[in-house]
């Protein structure tokens, strides 16, 4: 299973429409719930009388690690189809989802998104949507789940298939790229097996519409970018800055820089899963120690990258920016929270320059006085204090950011270009 293809997955939708459910019935499927766990339960459901293995005691096994809390449930679980080797990425619902998968913590190559049957499009169904749009999703399959909730009735299941085809007309979504399946996570109809309760039904399973989804773009060529999470100090080793490797390799030996902080040095040793290696790639997360530099020379929020190509410190940058959710208007000046990979800088929007028309990518208004939610725009955007970025179209890990402000995530956006400092 280790050489097929890796795909990171969303699972996105609103509340209780069936995600975790859905991860659960998929993991169950592709039989990738763990033996041991299939035997505790088989022996749970003997002692209690209730006969045989059910797949609802795959699903008790879920609640309660979600019960235990914050970063387990559906998040990083683990399955492998025919064509693909899938790890779930984050879990909607997780306070920080929204912002992870903005800045890049829980970068996903598709996205699966659940709508259950009987409650249709609601407000996190359409902010997931805005969201993997944004951020570059274009394929999505969407499971109309919980049919069994609607006597598996197509006129139901075709209305709701038409609230999310107008949502996906609203953010620009190529509506021939999604591709909708009637399921019962819980029944599990149509996800591994054809149904016999959706004979109108002769399209895709969940797991052929999976099987059938592109290969991610490779790696690309861009240089060593290596966001800064926290700054350790380790005995016997000294300061040990650790992150997770978006682009490029990190070797023992290598010259490097952080910035902002603009120091530097020479890449000592490297730690992975409590083991030195010589050499770290994209999507690793590592320690690591370089010559000369202290706890206090470096932040979180810094970037390593090489010497030579060192990343770059925006004075003011341009961005293509969405509002998602904001109470009023956002004007010039205003000067709420950036989070970009593991910075979070206040940041002035200092001119509104154009108003955008999601459907074309047209510029629909030169410099308005105004934008509000729904509104896309271009806008040049001053740091309050240094940051590193990219551009998108460079660097795509390091070129996307949301905008957080009372609490919330009002806007989400790419970065066009970088003045540098
Ligand atoms: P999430 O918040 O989107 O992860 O939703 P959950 O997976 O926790 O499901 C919410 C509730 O809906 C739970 O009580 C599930 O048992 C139930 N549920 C999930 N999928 C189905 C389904 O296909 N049919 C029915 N009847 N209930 C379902």
């Amino acid at each position: 299973s280790e050489d097929k293809p890796h795909q990171n997955l969303a699972v996105i939708g609103h509340v209780d429409h069936g995600k975790s459910t859905m991860v659960g019935r998929l993991l169950y499927e592709t039989e990738n719930v763990p033996e041991h766990v299939i035997e505790q339960h088989k022996e749970e459901a003997e002692e209690k009388g209730k006969g045989g293995f059910e797949f609802a005691y795959v699903m008790d096994n879920l609640a309660e690690e979600r019960e235990r809390g914050v970063t387990i449930d559906i998040a990083h679980k683990e399955f492998d189809t025919d064509e693909y080797y899938f790890t779930i990425v984050d879990c909607p619902g997780h306070r920080d989802f929204v912002k992870n998968m903005i800045t890049g913590a829980s970068q996903a190559d598709n996205a699966v998104l659940v709508v259950a049957a009987d409650d249709g499009v609601q407000p996190q169904t359409q902010e997931h949507v805005f969201l993997s749009k944004t951020l570059g999703i274009d394929e999505l399959i969407v499971a109309v789940n919980k049919m069994d909730l609607v006597d598996y009735d197509e006129t139901d299941y075709n209305q709701v298939i038409e609230e999310v085809k107008q949502l996906l007309k609203q953010v620009a979504f190529d509506g021939d790229k999604a591709k909708f399946i009637p399921t019962s996570a819980f029944e599990g109809d149509n996800v591994a097996e054809h149904s016999d309760n959706t004979p109108w039904y002769d399209g895709e399973t969940l797991l052929e519409a999976l099987n059938a989804l592109p290969e991610p773009a490779p790696p690309t060529d861009a240089p060593l970018r290596l966001p800064i999470q926290d700054v350790y100090t380790i005995s016997g080793i000294g300061t040990v800055p650790v992150g997770r490797i978006e682009t490029g390799t990190m070797n023992t030996g290598d010259d490097v820089v952080f910035q902002p902080s603009d120091v530097g040095g020479e890449v000592k040793t490297i730690e992975m899963h409590h083991e030195e290696v010589p050499k770290a790639e994209p999507g690793d997360n590592v320690g690591f120690n370089v010559r000369g530099i202290g706890k206090d020379d470096i932040r979180r929020g810094d970037v390593c990258g090489p010497a030579d190509e060192p990343p770059s410190v925006a004075e003011t940058f341009e961005a293509q920016i969405v509002v998602m959710q904001h109470p009023s208007v956002i004007t010039a000046g205003y000067t709420p929270v950036f989070h970009a990979h593991t910075a979070q800088v206040a940041c002035t929007i200092e001119s509104i320059d154009a108003k955008i028309d999601p459907s074309t990518g047209e510029v629909a208004e030169e410099d308005p006085d105004f934008i509000q939610s729904g509104d896309a725009a271009k806008v040049t955007v001053r740091p309050q204090k240094p940051l590193s970025l990219e551009p998108s179209s460079e660097i795509s890990e390091l070129g996307s950011f949301a905008i957080r402000d009372m609490g919330q995530t009002v806007a989400a956006g790419q970065v066009l270009s970088v003045n540098e400092r």
